[in-house]
């Protein structure tokens, strides 16, 4: 993560939304459309990014400051690191239990861009109003909380879920990130009681309103904020290395100190005190991932 250099003015304005050359943003409680200058250093901009406004109509976004976390996917064939969202404190991973099926390759996709980024991470199983096996549930889901991620489970059409959802957030700024179809936009829904814009909306009716795949940050009443990534449909990591692939699998990490050489890759190496410490499952996703870096 390389930080664009400091803006020069004030940045108290926040990034809400990015579409193209022009940016939702934030500033003194209102929400105002600015035009992004070209060539902006460290830029364009992203959702969360804190942003030096130069007045005018429309306003310009002239300056990012430094970001303190950055979620960052991988970008065309050789995986350049693209930036997604800006200064959030947490990414939330949003997993369905069934339909979708629960798939926690996906999950540790995530888990490292988070580590990598600065973000703290937790998990978030939907649709357990659905048919499934609790026992298998656990078995999945237990690894996450011994590698110390909360775990947090249940229906999006609970209030207990939301309320804990929204405990866990409190003032901070949380993303909330999966495959389509988990419950991401029920759960904005019913946090912020703001309704996404499904599909194209008609420019020829001239509301001016224009929809986007790119991440949405939404103030949560009572303070914090979500960010809505609805229209993400693929996640890539960046491309990155074994030492960085660590950091996303801090109980591989934890225990990777007793292995018996530096640079252990856990991989069959001699003197490895990684295997049966871990869950077999986090293991091999942690190889599978070391794999497709090379
Ligand atoms: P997104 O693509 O991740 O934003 O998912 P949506 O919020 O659009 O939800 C996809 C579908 O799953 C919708 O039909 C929702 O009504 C449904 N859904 C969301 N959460 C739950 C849940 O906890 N239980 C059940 N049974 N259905 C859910
Ligand atoms: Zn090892």
């Amino acid at each position: 993560m390389s930080p664009p250099r400091a803006a020069a003015g004030d940045e108290r304005a926040v990034v809400v939304r990015v579409s193209g050359p022009t940016a939702a943003v934030l500033a003194d409680g209102e929400e105002v459309e600015a035009r992004i200058v070209p060539r902006l250093p460290g830029g364009p901009p992203v959702a969360g990014d804190r942003v030096a406004l130069r007045p005018g109509d429309p306003p310009a976004v002239v300056g990012i400051a430094p970001r303190a976390t950055l979620l960052e996917r991988g970008h065309g064939g050789d995986r350049r690191p693209r930036p997604l969202v800006a200064n959030a404190d947490l990414l939330i991973v949003v997993a369905a239990v069934t339909e979708p099926p629960l798939r926690p390759r996906l999950i540790d996709r995530y888990l490292v861009a988070a580590a990598l980024g600065g973000l703290e991470a937790a998990v978030l199983v939907t649709k357990t109003d659905l048919p499934h096996d609790p026992a298998e549930l656990e078995a999945t889901l237990s690894p996450y909380g011994e590698a110390g991620y909360a775990i947090l489970a249940g229906s999006t059409r609970d209030s207990g879920l939301v309320a804990r959802v929204r405990e866990l957030i409190g003032a901070r700024t949380a993303i909330l990130a999966g495959p389509s179809g988990v419950g991401k936009s029920s759960l904005t829904r019913a946090l912020t009681g703001v309704e996404r814009a499904v599909g194209a909306v008609s420019r020829k009716a001239g509301t001016g309103r224009h929809t986007t795949s790119d991440p949405r940050l939404i103030p949560l009443p009572g303070g914090g904020a979500v960010v809505d990534t609805a229209g993400v449909r693929t996640f890539h990591l960046p491309r990155l290395d074994r030492e960085r692939l660590e950091r996303g699998f801090p109980e591989i990490a934890d225990a990777a100190r007793d292995c018996r050489f530096r640079g252990c890759a856990h991989d069959g190496d001699a003197g490895c005190a990684v295997p049966g410490r871990v869950s077999a499952a986090r293991l091999d996703s942690y190889r599978r991932m070391l794999h497709d870096m090379r």
